[in-house]
């Protein structure tokens, strides 16, 4: 399997070079140059599988023998040893063929582990068989940095410094991160925005030159294959288990970058029935102007109740583009200039294609707290706030009530103390048993100023 990107003028890679390489020399997002097709009659025959099983038969066309399927089976064991269900994946239900996949079982409470427990175990797989060490570098409105160093905390070859917004992640949020003490992990707090953040590591991965001879630079952001790929898994798993492949599905998800969603989208071209998928914002709602009324522009960055999804750029949105514009890579770059300048305006065709599949909805924080309310008053389910958007978000997209639907709940309410307090009865949104302590560990963590030669004399400090 090769791997060419979005904008058409990077070299070819093979997997295990996609996964070290993230943003590609031309700019683009690496993606498969094919997708495996699977029939009907195969998807059906996994109904058997474990999590675990079922991962294993979706990603090998990917790897494409590049790791060796009994290290390949390791890897991904290692990946699910720290969740805490036995189904890994569990769903539940909340209303009329209406359900929410639990994705918060692992070890940060949020759906972001399904990606980066793997990412780093395989990171590690591939570097210790060519000798080699990295440096992760990241940026996070919350729980990726989280997810990130836990994935990475135990890896031999792996040094991780993970960017967050100076006090603009939750209390929960930044103590997932700074109280990992390993030798390894280097937090740093950024006087600026997410945005601010991730320019910083935009501009730290365009020049290397401040690490030392030997070093590079990884990235385990969103665009990195290795994660889209790992969320097509559950996407199979919540299908099967509600009697897919011979019946449709939709799936409402909490939107920011645009991965999650993707790796949705993925698995129905790799032939998953699914019927609509519905993107869920909150005000920081590019993508949802982008679908109802072709307008693809910067606004300015909102702080809401569901800071996961706070941001004003949605980056895997570009490998949905180069799709929609029959995968020329000429045309993708040409519209990322335009948003560069501002905004960008997709043509007719594309956005039909968009609007075949995908539908959109944004909520406020207001509506956002009630959704959290009346499904609580209806149910007694405890939905985080981003949950609460994709559960709204189908309730308002739904185009068929035959067709059940499936809300990604992305996180634990206990992970938002700011939203759960105003919506939930305090019993529900306690931290469980593994972290119930939190808020009494020691942290570690620098703060910078937004200015890279500050980051990266500390990184050279530490490396
Ligand atoms: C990251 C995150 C999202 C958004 O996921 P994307 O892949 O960026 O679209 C939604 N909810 C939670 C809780 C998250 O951590």
């Amino acid at each position: 399997m090769r791997y060419i990107s979005t904008r058409g003028k990077a070299p070819k890679l093979n997997f295990e070079q996609a996964v070290l390489t993230g943003l590609a020399a031309d700019g683009g997002l690496y993606v498969p140059e094919s997708l495996p097709l699977f029939s009907s009659k195969e998807i059906a025959s996994w109904q058997k599988l474990s999590y675990q099983e079922l991962m294993l038969v979706v990603v090998q066309p990917f790897v494409d023998g590049e790791i060796e399927e009994a290290e390949l089976k390791q890897i991904i064991a290692k990946s699910f040893d720290g969740f805490r269900h036995a189904a890994i994946a569990p769903l539940v239900q909340c209303g009329h063929n209406e359900w929410v996949l639990e994705l918060f079982h692992g070890p940060t409470l949020a759906f972001k582990d399904f990606a980066l427990q793997f990412l780093g175990h395989l990171l590690d797989a591939i570097l210790a068989r060519r000798k080699q060490k990295l440096v992760v570098l990241g940026a996070t409105s919350g729980d990726t940095g989280s997810a990130a160093i836990e994935g990475c905390r135990n890896c031999e070859n792996v040094d991780i410094f993970i960017l967050h917004p100076w006090q603009r992640v939750s209390d929960v949020q930044r103590r997932q991160m700074t109280t990992v003490l390993s030798d390894n992990v280097f937090n740093i707090a950024v006087k600026g925005n997410f945005d601010d953040c991730q320019n910083l590591v935009k501009k730290s991965f365009a020049d290397q030159s401040f690490l030392a001879d030997g070093r590079q630079l990884v990235a385990v952001n969103s665009i990195n294959w290795a994660r889209i790929m790992a969320q097509i898994v559950y996407y199979f798993y919540a299908a099967l288990a509600l009697g897919g492949p011979s019946r449709p599905i939709s799936f409402s998800v909490p939107t920011g970058n645009f991965g999650d969603i993707f790796a949705g989208y993925l698995a129905r071209q790799m032939g998953l029935p699914v019927e609509q998928l519905i993107i869920a914002t909150n005000q920081n709602d590019i993508l949802h102007r982008c679908l109802r009324a072709n307008d693809h522009s910067k606004h300015e960055l909102i702080h809401s109740i569901s800071p996961s999804m706070d941001i004003m750029v949605s980056s895997n949105f570009e490998r949905l583009l180069f799709d929609l514009y029959e995968r020329d890579g000429a045309v993708v770059s040409k519209l990322l200039a335009d948003f560069e300048s501002g905004s960008m305006s997709l043509s007719e065709a594309a956005l039909s294609k968009a609007r075949d599949v995908f539908s959109s909805s944004r909520l406020d924080d207001q509506q956002t707290l009630d959704t959290m309310r009346s499904v609580y008053d209806s149910t007694a389910y405890a939905a985080d706030p981003h949950t609460a958007i994709g559960i709204a978000a189908a309730r308002q997209c739904r185009s068929n009530q035959a067709t059940p639907v499936v809300c990604m709940a992305t996180a634990h309410p206990a992970k938002f103390p700011q939203a759960a307090t105003q919506a939930l009865p305090a019993s529900e949104y306690q931290l469980p048993a593994h972290l119930s302590d939190l808020l009494e560990r020691a942290e570690r963590y620098e703060v910078i100023e937004n200015n890279s030669s500050e980051l990266h004399e500390y990184m050279r400090k530490n490396l």
